[in-house]
C-alpha cells in the first residue's frame, strides 16, 4: 500500500452547489441528480442484510400463515373484517382497534424517542428492498456504480440497451410478485389463485390494484428511490418533532474528525511524532459521502434526509481500519453524548409515552378478553310496526342479526322467553349455523294476543342458545295497538 493510498484521488462526490439548493438529489435546475450510492461492507451492513432477507421472506410468509384458521396478518376491507395474529375485528370492534392501532403509533413514537431512525434504516420495505434486492441485481447487471455512472451518462449504445432491458424485466417479475403478496393481505391468497385463473374481466377491480401496485412498485424502485424517504414520507417529514437530544442518531463526530484534512500516511506519521500539529481523524476522503444512499454528507450535521443506515458508519470504519485509527469516527450516538454529555433513557417524554402505551394495550387486553363471543343485535324489519291478525293476535317482524366472533363453527337456536303466551316463526332453517367470523340476519313473526298488551308496547324476552353451551337472553319492545 503507498503512503497515500486512502486518498484516491477520486474527485470528490458534488454535494450542493450554493446554499440556495436544499436537496442532494436535485441539480440547481430542478432536475434528477441520479445518485450512485457505493455499497459499503462492513459489521452493519451484515446484520442489516440478515434481518432484511429474514423481513423479505416473512412479508411473502405472512398471508400463508394460518392463525386460528385465517392468516397471520389479513385487512379484509370488503367484508370489513380484520384478523392479525389470531385475533379477529369485525365492525363492532372498531373502538377496540382504533385503540391497537394508538397503541402501535405511540409505540412507534416512543422508540422513535429512543432509537431514532431505526425503522428507516434497519425494516422500512423502501431500504430493505432497495438496499438488499432491488440495487443488488442493478450493480450484477449493470456493473458497478462507476461503470453504471459513465454508461448511463455516455451514449445510448446496445451494451446499455440490453442490460437496462435485463434490469427492467427482472425488476418488473418482482414487482409483480411484491403486488400480489401485497394484495394478498387484503383478499388472501385463496381468492387470489382463483382469481387468477379466471376471466379478468370477473375480478376488473382486483386486476386493476394489482396493476396499480405493479407500477407503483418498478417505478419506486426502479426510478423514484431515495426521492421517497427525500420528499414522499410522511414518516420522515414528522423526525423533527419526534427526536430530541437523546435519541439515538448515526453521526460525525466533530470533536474528533476536524480539523479535517486530506493527507498522507507520512504526514500522519509526523502529527503522531509531534513534528507538525496534528489534524483532525477526518482524511476527506469522501468514502461516508459516495456510499450515502439519500447523498447527503453526515459531516454537515443531523439532517432530515439522513435515515440511519450506517453505510457512512461502515464505510468510514474500513478507513480508520486503514488509516490505523479507532473506529467510530462516525457512529451511533446522540447529540447530547456529541456535546460532552450523557444518553438519558429515562426522560420525561419516554416516561409518559411508556405510560401510556401500558395504558392502552392494558385496556385493549381486557375488552378484548372479555368480548363478547357472538355479537347479537335484534331490530324491527322496516315495513308496518305490527300486523293485526283475524284471530285478534298481533304480530310483529323482527330481525336477529347474529355475528359468531369465536374462531370454531356454530350454531344457535332463537326461543321466546316472555311473556308466555307469546309464539315465534322463524322464516327459513333453524337451528342456524354460524361459520366463525360470520353474520347473519334471521327474520322471525313474534305472536301474542292483544289482550297482552296493556299499552301500545310490551316488552318481549328471547333466548338464543349457541351450540358451544352459551346462551344470551335479550330484551325487545314489541308494538300493538292503542287499546
Ligand atoms: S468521515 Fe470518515 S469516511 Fe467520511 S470523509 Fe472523513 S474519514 Fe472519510
Ligand atoms: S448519512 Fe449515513 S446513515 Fe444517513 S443516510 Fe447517509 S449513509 Fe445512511
Amino acid at each position: 500500500m503507498s503512503d497515500s493510498s486512502w486518498n484516491t484521488g477520486a474527485e470528490a462526490p458534488r454535494i450542493l452547489d450554493s446554499p440556495e439548493e436544499v436537496l442532494t438529489t436535485l441539480t440547481k435546475d430542478g432536475k434528477r441528480r441520479w445518485l450512485y450510492p457505493v455499497e459499503s461492507k462492513g459489521r452493519y451492513h451484515m446484520a442489516r442484510k440478515v434481518l432484511a432477507y429474514f423481513l423479505m421472506v416473512l412479508f411473502i410468509a405472512i398471508p400463508w400463515i394460518p392463525i386460528n384458521g385465517k392468516p397471520a396478518l389479513m385487512l379484509d376491507f370488503v367484508h370489513r373484517e380484520f384478523a392479525i395474529l389470531g385475533l379477529t375485528f369485525y365492525p363492532t370492534d372498531t373502538i377496540l382497534l382504533m385503540v391497537f392501532m394508538i397503541g402501535i403509533l405511540l409505540t412507534v413514537v416512543l422508540l422513535t424517542a429512543l432509537l431514532g431512525r431505526v425503522w428507516c434504516g434497519w425494516g422500512c420495505p423502501q431500504t430493505v428492498y432497495l438496499e438488499f434486492l432491488f440495487r443488488p441485481i442493478e450493480r450484477f447487471i449493470e456493473g458497478a456504480e462507476h461503470v453504471r455512472k459513465r454508461r448511463n451518462e455516455g451514449p445510448r449504445t446496445f451494451d446499455w440497451f440490453w442490460r437496462k432491458a435485463v434490469k427492467i424485466t427482472i425488476f418488473f417479475a418482482i414487482s409483480l410478485v411484491l403486488s400480489h403478496t401485497f394484495v394478498a393481505y387484503f383478499v388472501g391468497w385463496e381468492n387470489l389463485l382463483v382469481w387468477l385463473q379466471g376471466d379478468p374481466r370477473e375480478h376488473w377491480g382486483f386486476f386493476l390494484i394489482s396493476a396499480l401496485t405493479t407500477g407503483l412498485i418498478l417505478y419506486d424502485f426502479g426510478y423514484f428511490r431515495e426521492q421517497m424517504c427525500t420528499i414522499a414520507c410522511p414518516y420522515a417529514r414528522m423526525q423533527s418533532i419526534m427526536l430530541d437530544r437523546d435519541s439515538l442518531i448515526v453521526s460525525y463526530d466533530p470533536n474528533r474528525g476536524e480539523p479535517r484534512a486530506r493527507r498522507s500516511k507520512k504526514i500522519m506519521a509526523q502529527e503522531a511524532a509531534g513534528e507538525i500539529a496534528a489534524k483532525g481523524d477526518c482524511i476527506d476522503c469522501f468514502a461516508c459521502v459516495r456510499t450515502c444512499p439519500t447523498g447527503i454528507d453526515i459531516r454537515d450535521g443531523l439532517q432530515m434526509e439522513c435515515i440511519a443506515c450506517t453505510q457512512c458508519i461502515d464505510a468510514c470504519d474500513s478507513i480508520m481500519d486503514r488509516i490505523e485509527k479507532p473506529r467510530g469516527l462516525i457512529r451511533y450516538t446522540s447529540e447530547n453524548v456529541l456535546e460532552g454529555g450523557r444518553t438519558k433513557v429515562l426522560r420525561a417524554r419516554t416516561f409518559i409515552y411508556s405510560a401510556l402505551i401500558i395504558l392502552i394495550f392494558s385496556a385493549f387486553t381486557f375488552v378484548l378478553t372479555t368480548r363478547d363471543a357472538y355479537d347479537i343485535n335484534i331490530g324491527r324489519v322496516v315495513g308496518e310496526p305490527f300486523t293485526e291478525l283475524p284471530d285478534d293476535r298481533i304480530a310483529n317482524r323482527l330481525r336477529f342479526r347474529v355475528r359468531n366472533q369465536t374462531a370454531e363453527t356454530s350454531s344457535f337456536d332463537i326461543a321466546p322467553v316472555a311473556p308466555q303466551s307469546m309464539e315465534m316463526r322463524i322464516v327459513g332453517a333453524s337451528p342456524v349455523e354460524l361459520e366463525p367470523g360470520e353474520m347473519t340476519r334471521v327474520e322471525t313473526w313474534v305472536i301474542l294476543p292483544k289482550s297482552a298488551f296493556e299499552g301500545t308496547s310490551l316488552e318481549g324476552q328471547f333466548e338464543l342458545s349457541f351450540s358451544d353451551g352459551l346462551s344470551e337472553v335479550l330484551s325487545y319492545t314489541l308494538l300493538g295497538p292503542n287499546q
